[in-house]
């Protein structure tokens, strides 16, 4: 196997350790991040791993070039309290019989879906490779990728589950190196356990794989074979298998990096890995685990009962943080002017500051007075972000470190060093910021950047009557000559209309 690294660091959480990332198929490089629940909006706490993983994933298209890079992020639509939810939007509905549960379930993911996407596209986050949705994996499919009910029945099969009072549990006492990423010892959690264990668990630590549904729950038919007896049981997964089967489904058994918050180490990764490794008999699910730290609010833990509990939504289109609106590049630099593994204190300070230095960034005027910024924007796509800006984020992904960069190429930039110019726009599409946001403040830039809009802007407006049409080879067509051009296309949702737009930027 050639040797993939790239001088990329990561602190992986499995070993405690920091370690040269070495990806399994540099060809091919795999990572899984556990995406949102879908049942309300999202805060500002999930918008901290999405933002941190976006710029990983902006990192590993850089090194290993951008059809080399595999992103999972999946959506949790099944989950009690998405049932709960519709239950409380739709209850009257349900009960006059003009929807059914599941319908109303369905209203509150697709709503819930789209609200988070057009959040995180406001965050300037790219659209993960693959975002498969946890209800198409429930029961075996017809493309044959992994599902959750194959998956426990592997575990069933290999005496790592067992079926007791209508559900399938995992055996936590199967699996002897359990507890390996959370550094818990099974025998210290049995022990301590001091809560009465549900008298059905073998093992206090034992977890749900499969539970039985009333019949107001949602549920799915799935039958198990246990002691060569089939099992039936109309029941919905316990929330840890669907990251399993999903991750194995378009990464494969084991893959690079799995990410997430770090309040998700205890219980979801530790049982996602338990469950994997057992299922599959491999001795990892992935190489590298990253966590991000926590987020606080303004010094507090954020909790509705606590009055600080922020969401994206309400930062991006309401007064309701600090008396005004951000814009999504702001809460973007917020988060990045701290390293992921810090704990971070989101406040109206640090978006002040965050604004202030992305204005500043903004004054590309100034830059432009003192060199050729027509052809520096005309140039933009071949600019690279200068070493340091990008050995900041080598090591382990030093956000803040690449941030500190930037300003100091500012400094050298104003005094109308092309160079530093050059490499200063590099390094704010590496960490995600449009350019566009950034040059649409510059009155210099709009004349050459419209010059650019002339070519781009009716390709796009061709491409989407093809798409109506149907008739995607064209539409294809057009996106490949203007890739080719080195203009990105992405597709959203207006959220508005419903209609599916493209917004447009020049590749790094
Ligand atoms: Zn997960």
């Amino acid at each position: 196997m050639s040797d993939g690294s790239k001088g990329l660091k990561i602190y992986n959480t499995l070993t405690r350790q920091e370690e040269k990332f070495e990806p399994l198929d540099p060809a091919n490089v795999r990572m899984y991040v556990c995406g949102p629940t879908v049942y309300d909006f999202a805060h500002i706490g999930n918008a901290r791993p999405v933002i941190v993983f976006d710029v990983m994933f902006r990192l590993l298209r850089r090194l290993y070039g951008e059809d080399h890079v595999t992103y999972v992020r999946n959506i949790t639509d099944v989950d009690d309290k998405i049932n709960a939810r519709a239950l409380r939007d739709y209850g009257f509905e349900i009960e006059a019989g003009r929807l059914t549960l599941n319908e109303a379930i369905r209203r509150v993911t697709e709503r819930t879906a789209d609200q988070f996407h057009a959040d995180v596209q406001a965050l300037g986050c790219l659209a993960p490779t693959v975002e498969p949705r946890a209800t198409e994996f429930v029961l075996p499919r017809g493309d044959g990728r992994t599902d959750m009910a194959s998956l426990i029945q592997n575990l069933i099969d290999r005496g790592h589950a067992y079926a007791a009072k209508g559900e399938i549990l995992f055996d936590t006492a199967s699996m002897p190196d359990y507890g390996q990423l959370s550094k818990r010892r099974l025998e210290d959690q049995q022990a301590g356990a001091r809560v009465a264990v549900d008298p059905h668990k073998r093992n206090p630590s034992d977890f749900v794989l499969w539970k039985e549904s009333s019949i107001e729950e949602p549920g799915w038919e799935a039958t198990f074979t246990v002691d060569g007896q089939p099992l039936t049981i109309r029941g919905r997964p316990g929330w840890h298998i669907e990251c399993s089967a999903m991750s194995a489904a378009y990464l494969g058994e084991v893959f690079d990096i799995h990410g997430g918050g770090l309040d998700l180490i205890f219980p979801h990764h530790e049982n996602e890995i338990a469950q994997s490794r057992c299922a599959h008999g491999t001795s990892e699910m992935a190489r590298y685990w990253m966590h991000n730290g926590f987020v606080q609010v303004e010094g507090r833990k954020m909790a509705k009962s606590e009055g600080n509990f922020v969401t994206i939504h309400d930062l991006l289109n309401t007064d309701a943080f600090g008396g005004r609106k951000w814009t999504g590049e702001v809460l973007r630099l917020a988060m990045l002017m701290t390293h992921y593994r810090q704990p971070l204190d989101f406040s109206v300070r640090r978006l002040d500051e965050a604004e202030a230095t992305l204005q500043k960034w903004a004054d590309a005027q100034k830059i432009a007075a003192q060199i050729d910024w027509r052809t520096l924007n005309a140039r933009r796509q071949e600019a690279n972000p200068s070493s340091a800006v990008l050995n900041a984020l080598l090591n382990d992904l030093n956000t803040a470190g690449a941030v500190a960069e930037l300003n100091r190429l500012y400094k050298v930039a104003v005094s109308g060093n092309e160079e530093a110019a050059f490499q200063l726009v590099g390094g704010w599409s590496l960490l995600g910021f449009s350019l566009d946001e950034i040059f649409a403040h510059a009155d210099v830039d709009a004349v050459a950047h419209a010059a650019l809009a002339d070519d781009v802007e009716p390709l796009i407006e061709k491409r989407l009557s093809f798409i109506r049409e149907k008739n995607f080879a064209e539409a294809d067509r057009i996106r490949e000559e203007l890739s080719a051009k080195g203009v990105q296309l992405m597709d959203y949702k207006d959220t508005e209309t419903g209609e599916r737009r493209t917004k447009w930027e020049v590749k790094r």
